[in-house]
């Protein structure tokens, strides 16, 4: 998503003046793009319609630079699409708040029933996780483990009735002074009525504060089907957004709460236990336009490092360890400091083999989304990944399986040439990051 819209945009920001036409041009490209990043027709319509209406005016003809303009406005109004609502949860006035966690099979409920109850407990509460997907003994099992692991208590009753089971947690809730009940529901692979029926009756009988919907963004379009049906018949308060870190289109999170009008209030965004955060709309906003580009457009593109602090970016480059992690963050800073030709020269690099086509940012865009699309342990070691998590990988990022291995094939020659370094100190070079 973010190339084509950073390619409207550059369009843009080379005219000097911004007409309607200007305007209409460029929303019908930010609109394909966001349909191409899978987020809902309607959602893009409304969005590029507002969007519109507000950029043809005064307000950014007296800009200084249209273009710049522009982009701060995409960037604000998606900030809203995707925002506005309290991230925190509704405590009641007395007793404990109740949060159902429900949504299709394989969402990640039972994962994050024991993300969000760890991040609670941090916050000094003291939250107690429900076992209530009775069908397959593995369900309870399976939050038992890692309940532990996330020191937070596993109330269960085995196979039991799930409505019963919830009503005897509430109980033993109160009982024992736990402030957060967190309900994890069964879930099907589609949505029926027998599902909806029990979580009905778990609603009705426990009277939750939050019934927050778990949605797999990876699953795109899907999820906001997913998140309208669900709310028609159950009114959920929110949404749990999981496995962004593998979602590099980011329709899902623009449409969700477009079409449900409800808040998405956390982001689950790896496989571990502390991978969850708060949503942060306007991060999001940023990572769907490409953060590199409309930052620095936005915070003025002329400003560029100076020589020093260029060379102090080289020596923490020089120092670190160097994993995927690491490269990641080095990108926005990377892009920050202008040419890569310049930069790679710093650190001792012969670029002279390197065309310009190789060193541009395209190329960075292309490795940060096939980063993006690893797990944060195969970030920190590549050498786990397997063929088949190449393929993943490859199918998460909209590159080729051969990109992955090329990346990959890339960090492994760096490393070593760090570590050569660190014996030699001197003699300063190394085969670079590219292609
Ligand atoms: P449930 O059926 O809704 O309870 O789903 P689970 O909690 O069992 O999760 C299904 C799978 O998704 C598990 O393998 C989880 O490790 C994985 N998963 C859950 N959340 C995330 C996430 O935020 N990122 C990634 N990468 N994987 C996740
Ligand atoms: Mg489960």
């Amino acid at each position: 998503l973010s190339d084509k819209l950073s390619a409207a945009f550059k369009r843009l920001k080379s005219k000097g003046k911004l007409t309607e036409d200007d305007v209409k041009t460029a929303m019908r490209e930010v609109r394909l793009a966001l349909l191409e990043a899978d987020v809902n027709y309607k959602v893009a319509k409304e969005f590029t319609k507002k969007i519109s209406d507000r950029a043809i005016g005064s307000e950014v003809m007296e800009s200084l630079t249209p273009g710049q303009m522009v982009v701060k406005i995409v960037n604000e109004e998606l900030t809203e699409l995707m925002g506005g609502g309290e991230a925190r949860l509704k405590m009641p006035s007395s007793g404990p708040c109740i949060v159902m966690l429900c949504g299709l099979q394989g969402a990640g409920k039972t994962t994050h029933a024991a993300k969000l109850g760890r991040l609670l407990k941090k916050q000094g509460h003291r939250p107690m996780l429900v076992a209530c997907d009775v069908y397959r003994p593995a369900a309870v099992k399976q939050l038992q483990i890692i309940g532990e692991q996330a020191g937070v208590p596993v109330f269960e009753e085995g196979q039991g009735n799930p409505i019963q089971i919830s009503k005897d947690a509430v109980r033993h809730a109160r009982d024992y002074g736990n402030d957060i009940v967190l309900i994890d529901t069964a879930g099907r692979l589609q949505i029926d009525d027998k599902l909806m029926d029990e979580l009905k009756n778990i609603k009705e009988a426990v009277q939750p504060s939050e019934i927050l919907l778990v949605v797999d963004s990876m699953t795109g379009q899907e999820a906001v089907n997913v998140s309208k049906i669900f709310d028609e018949k159950l009114e959920i308060t929110g949404v749990i957004l999981t496995k962004l870190d593998g979602d590099t289109r980011g329709g899902a999170a623009l449409s969700v709460k477009a079409v449900t009008g409800k808040p998405i209030k956390y982001a689950g965004i790896g496989e571990k236990l502390d991978d969850i955060e708060v949503f942060h709309p306007d991060r999001m906003a940023s990572r769907i336009l490409g953060m590199g580009d409309v930052l620095t457009l936005i915070e003025d593109a002329q400003t560029k490092l100076d020589e020093k602090e260029a060379e102090k970016t080289a020596k923490r480059m020089l120092q670190n360890k160097l994993d995927f992690n690491d490269l990641l963050a080095q990108f926005d800073q990377i892009k920050k400091m202008g040419p890569m030709r310049g930069i790679l020269e710093k650190i001792g690099m012969d670029t002279r083999k390197l065309s310009d086509d190789q060193l541009n940012d395209r190329l960075v865009d292309r490795q940060k989304a096939i980063i993006l699309s690893m797990t944060s342990e195969e970030r920190e070691k590549p050498a786990t990944i397997n063929p088949s998590r190449k393929r993943r990988i490859a199918a998460g990022s909209g590159t080729k399986v051969e990109d992955v291995n090329k990346l990959l094939k890339s960090m492994e020659q760096m490393q070593k040439m760090m570590k050569m370094m660190k014996g030699k100190k001197g003699k300063r070079r190394f085969m670079p990051p590219m292609g």
